[in-house]
């Protein structure tokens, strides 16, 4: 297997070179170069994606193991030789690691390579826009060899080196995001009997939507709603015609996600009536929830080896990750990658955001056992 300082020199050569989702040209082209010296037959997929396959010497199941690999709109303020060599772009979520980590399981699976079966080594642009996974699969990423089950990691800087989660069930949120219009009719803010005025009526809709969470979802499930923009009106003495918001619901179970999407949609049509203003509503970004496989869940507790199984609540963020999960059995590991005083966690997304280089060779061994293992059957 690559070396601790190989795995370094990989991350630090992905981090001080980070591209934006969809723009992960330079990325794909280290990618394809190493597995080219690792001796595994690759190819570009779905633009700026990657495809490896390592085969055995016989017929049988398939395993995908997924890194993802771009990076965020965000200036790197980190005081160190490897930081981002490109202003406002940064991998502060830790996808140049996952990409290190995944060289360095392909490269763990050269050296034993599986008596049978194969495995797929699936680099995945535009995880953060959650446009990458779909496209990967429309590109037929879980065709040919057809894929059986999915493995992917991420690093995780609240949660200190050494310690790990394999959680069954869900581990990221849904995700949904929604853009709102509501329209009035526009009149003199001196007048406002003459016109119809959106701007009460999108106050009334925010406030209600609050007891969405809280009155329709029970108290023991975990759920979301934010609205995080909204825009009307130029002047102080026009009533606007109309107002803009946008917002996302999160979820943990698709029954609750179905609910609320549902819910805030109707709550927001009476009220908007009721008040002789209408309401459109629109969907954009959506995912499901991200499921864990219980069975592959087990193999890769067995397989953690030294790392410390801990316990985590499921995140209210997203990973697109949840479209290969709402097709094959799946599994997302978590892998602490941070430091060991709480006072010291600088948040995933952050300017300042940094991982301990030391959990690249853990990541890759426990990919990699979990590939061994699950194709031993
Ligand atoms: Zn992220
Ligand atoms: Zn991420």
């Amino acid at each position: 297997m690559l070396s601790l300082d190989e795995l370094v020199a990989i991350r630090r050569d992905f981090h001080q070179h980070p591209e934006l989702a969809g723009e992960e040209k330079r990325s794909q082209k280290v990618l394809l170069e190493w597995l080219e010296r690792l001796g595994i037959e690759a190819k570009p997929l779905a633009g700026t994606g990657v495809v490896g396959l390592i085969r055995g010497a016989a017929d049988g199941p398939c395993i995908m193991l997924r890194a993802d690999m771009d990076a965020l709109p965000v200036t790197d303020e980190k005081d160190v030789e490897y930081r981002s060599r490109q202003a406002g772009c940064m991998h502060a979520c830790g996808h140049d690691a996952h990409m290190a980590i995944l060289l360095g399981a392909a490269s763990a699976l050269v050296d034993a390579p599986p008596s049978a079966g194969s495995v797929k080594l699936v680099f995945q642009p535009a995880e953060e826009q959650g446009a990458g996974a779909k496209a990967m699969i429309e590109s037929g990423v879980l065709e040919d060899p057809k894929v059986d089950v999915a493995i992917a990691l991420h690093v995780w800087s609240p949660m200190p080196a050494g310690r790990a989660v394999a959680r069954p069930g869900s581990i990221m949120a849904s995700v949904d995001s929604f853009s709102m219009r509501v329209r009035g009719r526009s009149t003199h803010a001196a007048r406002p009997e003459e016109g119809c005025d959106p701007i009460p009526v999108a106050a009334g809709i925010i406030t209600a939507a609050q007891t969405l969470v809280s009155r329709k979802v029970a108290p023991y499930e975990r759920a979301v709603l934010s609205f995080t923009s909204i825009h009307a009106g130029t002047a102080f003495n026009v009533i606007p015609e109309t107002v803009e918001m946008k917002g996302t619901i999160r979820a943990q179970k698709s029954s609750v996600r179905k609910m609320l999407t549902e819910h805030l949609g109707q709550q927001a049509q009476h009220l908007a009536a009721s008040m002789e203003a209408s309401m459109e509503l629109s969907w954009s970004e959506r995912l499901p929830v991200l499921e864990n496989d219980a069975d592959l869940i087990k193999l890769a507790r067995d397989q953690a080896g030294a790392l410390e199984l801990s316990d985590m609540e499921p995140l209210m963020v997203g990973e697109d990750f949840a479209l290969f999960a709402e097709r094959i059995p799946a599994a997302m590991l978590i892998l602490g990658a941070g430091p060991k005083d709480p006072e010291k966690i600088i948040p995933h997304h952050h300017p300042r955001f940094d991982i301990d280089e030391s959990v690249l060779p853990q990541g890759a061994r426990w990919l990699a056992d979990c590939a061994q293992v699950y194709l031993q059957g």
